[in-house]
């Protein structure tokens, strides 16, 4: 390669065509082969020019053919044996596998000819050849450039190969001959391969095309004739179908995948895939196709679609009202919530201690994430001993509002705390009624009555103060009041008048799964309607399955669970997720059908989100819904007092049309619970001097929920004024950099602190602006004095490099701080 690369400045002008017979042998370069082979034609006819060169060029040329000819000659032997072979024995396998073997030696006869008949091609295109000679005028001119040998030259010669001739004739013999004259071993083949060429096509059309396609046409007209007899059979099998043919009204939802579609044609898979092969769609059985491409190949079997829209996938379950006359009482569930350490675990245990009764199967002994005890009054109720604000609010973002009754817990001793008013703006925005457990009265240092006060701040009136919200003085502790708050529970129960239908086909929502190692996929499934009984076929969220079978919270088995129920299911094909729903269905193949849809559904939605709960869109759904004009968000900030301007500021905004709902306002960094709240909402969080951690970013991420960050509480008035009034610009206001975590701090004369610092997402850049953050809340907020890469000033560090950082007149930094680089729109126009 390299040294016809060499050899081709030489000779560009005149020879590098002859030079490239080389290549042609080796494969390596065919263009160069070409061009050498016209020359050795052009050289050939005249006799005075190629003389010398030429005619000793002339009789190598033999050489090249050997391999064409050795081959055919003993493919011919095989070949003419073979005919007669065939020819006396049709029907025999001996034949065939002759066949066969001539089949391969054709195979390669042909990749042989195929290989020269790129040649050829090749000749031609140099011949017609504008690419090539660009190429090569390319080539000559950088290795003109670099020798100084005239271009003019160059440019002819590629062009006009034919019209070459003459000056190849001059020029051609020297570049031949050098180029040779370095690889004499190659020459004979070169010169062989050249000369043969034309023979080889003469012979070759003759004897190797003909011969070849002789013994192919034949091997091919035995196995053609195989063939049509095949596809005679198979005709004439088809041909008697069609007229049996049951025209199939055949049901297609938005996606079908291929086996099913042939399956519901009632046709054989390999024919559906043929088809659409034929319509050019490379498709296996297993794969989805859409709904107008199944159309066309329905059409094609000859039977008539019908199109069902994917939410009819789901047709198949619920949407029957369950008749008045069916409906029964079923006992409430109940989800304990409240601030840590309130008492919440605690009391679910108080609770399962004195009623469950001991000696029964399993004892106190709680297997599943629920359980029911009976009152003294007889009434049922089912605890989810799911507490935690994150379960709860999850669950309702997937559409399984399982909660009747939320028990707040707030500690006599520590009062409403941001928790507490976190839970009550959870149940708030379920619109779940609250009842209020006033525990750890045992406690010298209980103070109920500043529970209550408290709550009151909060719009929670509980009936000592004469509101309508219960509350109960328990111990968890000592047993005081559970009873009472039991009877409370039960006649909230009864004021909500719960009513569920046990003679349907269940449908329940999942409270907790895991893939146990030994019983596979296993969830606690709290049944809402109907009755789940063994054996049944359900869908769960993205999952199906059949229930295999089913232990209630005393981990006994149970064949049947009807409302209000918990039990644990076996029998899943996968892991559901809290919070799905659970319907029975008739069939398998509904059951599957509907999971797979909704699979596929939640892959498009994953997709899509990013984009899914800006305020944009919120602004836009509202808008287009003209009864829901109302823009809920999620607010937390850095102090109470802007939280609560932000609330005052926020509830001001609005018209007749729109108006701002803050469904929950708190202090601190944003948590998952509050993207959980804002995705169950569909609604942004607003963060004022205040960042998401870590998980609550991943979770946002996750759900497409928005978080917002502001600094300046005009700039946030404006953007939800804007967004209010629909004109909220896609613009950001400023543009996050990077983060970088302080390691260590140093005193440094003359500079004051300076961070050590670990950029750990994006860049640092000297010239943005920068908030510190202590647990996620702004601190400070300006300009970096110094950006130190070791013990240079460097304008910019990148993520995963260490660095040294000073603040601008702020000298207030502890190991553990974050600083975030973010520069503004303005800057970054300035600056380009
Ligand atoms: P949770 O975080 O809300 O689940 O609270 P826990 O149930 O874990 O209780 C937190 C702490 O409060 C534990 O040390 C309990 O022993 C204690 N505690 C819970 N209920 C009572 C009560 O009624 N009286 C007293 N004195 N302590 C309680
Ligand atoms: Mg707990």
């Amino acid at each position: 390669m390299s040294d016809t690369d060499g050899k081709k400045p030489l000779g560009l002008r005149g020879g590098p065509r002859s030079g490239s017979v080389k290549q042609s042998f080796s494969h390596g370069r065919t263009k160069n082969v070409v061009v050498e082979t016209k020359r050795k034609r052009v050289v050939v006819p005249k006799p005075g020019a190629g003389g010398g060169a030429g005619g000793g060029n002339g009789s190598p040329a033999t050489d090249p053919s050997k391999r064409p000819a050795g081959i055919s000659d003993a493919e011919l032997e095989r070949r003419m044996k073979a005919l007669a072979a065939a020819k006396a024995n049709e029907a025999e396998e001996a034949k065939r596998r002759e066949e066969e073997e001539k089949a391969r030696e054709e195979e390669r006869e042909r990749r042989r000819q195929e290989a020269e008949d790129k040649a050829r091609e090749e000749q031609e295109r140099a011949e017609a050849a504008a690419k090539k000679a660009e190429e090569d005028e390319r080539r000559r001119k950088e290795k003109e450039a670099a020798k100084n040998k005239p271009a003019p030259a160059a440019d002819p010669d590629p062009a006009a190969a034919q019209a070459a001739e003459a000056r190849g004739a001059k020029t051609g013999p020297r570049k031949t001959e050098r180029e040779r004259a370095p690889q004499p071993a190659d020459d004979r083949s070169n010169r062989g391969k050249g000369g043969r060429d034309d023979s080889r096509r003469s012979g070759k059309l003759t004897v190797n095309q003909a011969l070849t396609g002789g013994e192919g046409g034949r091997q091919r007209s035995v196995a053609a004739m195989r063939r049509k007899q095949e596809r005679m059979r198979q005709k004439a099998m088809g041909n008697a179908e069609p007229r049996e043919k049951v025209v199939r009204d055949v049901q297609v939802p938005e996606a079908i995948v291929v086996q099913e579609l042939a399956n519901r044609m009632a046709e054989r898979v390999a024919d559906v895939v043929k088809s659409l092969m034929q319509m050019g769609m490379m498709v296996t059985q297993n794969q989805t196709i859409d709904q107008d491409t199944a159309e066309l190949i329905i059409e094609e079997f000859g039977h008539r679609i019908v199109r069902v829209s994917d939410s009819d996938v789901e047709d198949v379950i619920t949407t029957t009202e369950d008749k008045a006359e069916d409906l029964e009482n079923r006992p409430p569930v109940i989800t304990i919530m409240g601030h840590v350490d309130h008492g919440k675990t605690s009391l679910l245990d108080a609770i399962r201690n004195a009623k469950v009764v001991a000696g029964e199967a399993g004892g106190i002994t709680q297997h599943i994430g629920a359980y029911q005890v009976t009152t003294d009054s007889g009434t049922v109720l089912s605890f989810l001993d799911t507490p935690g604000h994150a379960a709860f609010t999850s669950m309702r973002a997937r559409g399984a509002q399982v909660t009747d009754i939320v028990v707040l817990v707030v500690a006599a001793d520590d009062a409403v705390m941001p928790q507490t008013i976190e839970a009550i703006n959870h149940a708030k925005a379920a619109g779940v009624p609250m009842i209020v457990a006033i525990n750890k009265v045992d406690l010298p240092a209980a103070n109920v009555d500043k529970v209550r006060t408290d709550l009151l701040q909060h719009e929670v009136i509980v009936e000592k103060l004469s509101g309508d919200v219960q509350d109960v003085e328990v111990s968890a502790h000592t047993g005081q009041g559970l009873d009472e708050l039991l009877e409370a529970i039960a006649l909230q129960s009864e004021i909500l008048e719960l009513k569920a239908n046990p003679n349907r086909s269940a449908q329940g929502a999942v409270i907790e799964a895991q893939l146990d190692v030994g019983r596979g996929p296993v969830a606690t499934v709290l049944v809402q309607n109907g009755t789940l009984r063994q054996g049944d076929i359900f869908v769960v969220g993205e999952q199906w399955g059949k229930v295999r079978a089913m232990e209630n919270d005393r981990g006994e088995r149970v064949k049947e669970a009807g409302p209000s129920v918990p039990v644990e299911v076996l029998g899943l094909n996968g892991t559901p997720e809290a919070g799905d729903v659970l319907n029975v269905v008739d069939t398998e193949a509904q059951a599957r059908e509907i999971a797979e849809y909704r699979a596929n559904a939640a892959k498009d939605k994953r997709a899509a989100a990013g984009a899914a709960t800006t305020l944009e869109q919120m602004m836009a759904k509202a808008k287009a819904d003209e009864n829901v004009a109302e823009l809920p968000i999620v607010v937390k900030a850095d102090v109470q007092g802007s939280a609560e301007a932000i609330v005052q500021a926020m509830e001001k905004i609005g018209n007749d049309e729109v108006r701002v709902r803050v469904i929950h306002y708190g202090v601190g960094a944003i948590t998952e619970t509050d993207v959980g709240l804002a995705e169950a909402s569909g609604c942004p969080v607003i963060g004022f001097n205040v960042r998401a951690n870590a998980p609550a970013r991943n979770s946002a991420n996750q759900k497409g929920v928005e978080i917002r960050y502001y600094s300046v509480i005009y700039d946030l008035v404006d953007d939800v004024k804007a967004a209010a009034s629909g004109l909220l610009s896609a613009e950001v206001r400023e543009k996050f950099t990077g983060y970088a975590e302080i390691k260590e701090t140093f005193r440094v004369s003359g500079v004051g602190n300076v961070a050590g610092c670990l950029v750990t997402e994006g860049v640092a850049r000297r010239s943005a602006g920068v908030r510190l953050l202590r647990d996620n809340v702004v601190i400070h907020e300006g300009t970096l004095k110094t950006l130190k890469r070791f013990k240079d000033e460097v304008s910019e560090v990148i993520s995963g490099q260490e660095c040294g950082m000073a603040f601008e007149n702020y000298d207030d930094i502890r190991k553990g701080d974050v600083i975030e680089i973010f520069e503004r729109e303005e800057v970054e126009r300035t600056l380009s």
